[in-house]
């Protein structure tokens, strides 16, 4: 029975997979490299609440009752009684790797371990583990922002038993998620459907087709999506989105080619929001 929630990077994502929790009455250790970024995450967590507050769709009572349960942490040990784990650290094999094996000395045996990788194999990330583990470990792909966004896919790797994932599955479900089965195939479901329109969205800019602007426009009038591709992309950071272009491009060639508008703006570091210019200036909102 999951009880209490850990989750292991406290960033973007991590901090607001952590508040879905503790939203739902779940105690929560939020961990990161020092107490400071720990700190940060919570922070992070109570100006979403803030930001909910102010559209009417939470009490401040929600709110305090939200942040009582969570627990910043700098040390894996703070770990060690939760039912369940979800990392969401660097998009780094090593780093993830690391993370895992370190976790599999600490918890409980019945702890359930999750990534939120958005491309790395869970069977491969699931090697950090031991034997008895590897039946514990699957991935939960979460989507940003993973307090408001509904969709998380659930993905088994090749040894995860049916019921884990299932557990882990209805726990989503629970939560007033929307979660999927997807198989451990290269960027999920998820990202082969988004990674496919979205470099057909860079090859229009690059040709000269149409601007950053008008691509957003197209999507949000012509495809009702909520936010446009340019903007998603400049929020979750143009080299990660580089990142994952690579891994997609090496699972399946020649359709994932990573696009050289996104490699140029990485190159001149435009990394999107976080550092202040990407499609978008956003030099007035740091
Ligand atoms: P981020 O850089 O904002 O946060 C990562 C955090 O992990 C940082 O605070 C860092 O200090 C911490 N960290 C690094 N090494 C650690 C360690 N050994 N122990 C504990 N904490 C450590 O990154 P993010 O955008 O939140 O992405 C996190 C994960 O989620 C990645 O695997 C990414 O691919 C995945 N993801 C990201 C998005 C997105 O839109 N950004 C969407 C879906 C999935």
């Amino acid at each position: 029975m999951i009880k209490k929630v850990g989750v292991v990077g406290a960033g973007m994502m991590g901090a607001e997979i952590a508040l879905c929790f503790e939203k739902a009455g779940y105690p929560t250790v939020l961990n990161d490299i020092s107490m400071e970024l720990a700190r940060k995450g919570v922070e992070k967590q109570d100006k979403v609440m803030s930001k909910s507050i102010s559209k009417g769709k939470m009490t401040e009572e929600e709110k305090e009752a939200a942040l009582r349960l969570v627990t910043p942490s700098a040390d894996y040990e703070d770990l060690k009684d939760c039912d369940l784990i979800i990392e969401a650290a660097l998009e780094n094999l090593e780093v993830k790797l690391g993370i895992f094996e370190e976790l599999d000395k600490i918890c409980k045996p019945e702890t359930i371990f999750c990534s939120n990788t958005s491309s790395i194999s869970i069977t491969k990330l699931s090697s950090a583990v031991g034997e008895a583990r590897k039946a514990r470990f699957l991935g939960t792909h979460f989507n940003s922002p993973a307090s408001v966004m509904k969709l998380v896919e659930v993905i088994p790797g090749l040894l995860t038993d049916k019921e884990r994932a299932d557990e882990v599955y209805d726990l989503l479900a629970s939560i007033e998620k929307e979660p999927v089965r997807v198989k451990d195939v290269v960027g999920f479901g998820l990202n082969r459907i988004f990674h496919c329109m979205y470099g057909e969205a860079m090859r229009l800019i690059e040709e000269g087709v149409c601007t950053p602007e008008d691509v957003d426009k197209i999507c949000k009038y012509g495809l009702g999506h909520p936010m446009g591709i340019c903007a998603l992309l400049d929020i979750t950071g143009h080299d990660l989105n580089l990142a994952v272009d690579q891994i997609m491009f090496e699972g399946y060639g020649e359709r994932f080619r990573p696009s050289p508008v996104i490699q140029r703006m990485v190159d001149a570091g435009n990394l999107g929001r976080k550092s202040g210019k990407g499609f978008y200036d956003y030099t007035d909102k740091k």
